[in-house]
């Protein structure tokens, strides 16, 4: 699944937009880190979190609940003035 940030998401200002890692670019695509994207490839033995071995850990999980991504998922909210929730994406495939 892949997922783009909808524009009424994003309101930052073009210093917040600079300050965007590649790896804050790459999560909405599903090109992350993350260990079911590993997986797909084999680079990581299972999909499942170590934060909780009964869920994945897809984008949307480190969006929106994982305690892993917890400080990072507040500081990018703080930024964006927003909560980070599944309605601000919208599927493109
Ligand atoms: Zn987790």
């Amino acid at each position: 699944m892949h997922l783009s940030l909808s524009e009424t998401s994003v309101q930052g200002t073009s210093a917040q937009t600079d300050r965007m890692s590649s790896q804050m670019t790459q999560t909405p695509t599903g090109h992350g880190e993350f260990a079911e994207y590993l997986h797909s490839f084999k680079l990581k033995d299972s999909q499942c979190c170590t934060c909780d071995r009964a869920k994945n850990q897809d984008v949307m999980h480190g969006f929106e609940d994982c305690v892993i991504f917890a400080r990072d998922r507040v500081v990018v909210e703080i930024g964006m003035g927003t909560r980070i929730s599944r309605r601000n994406f919208l599927e493109t495939s």
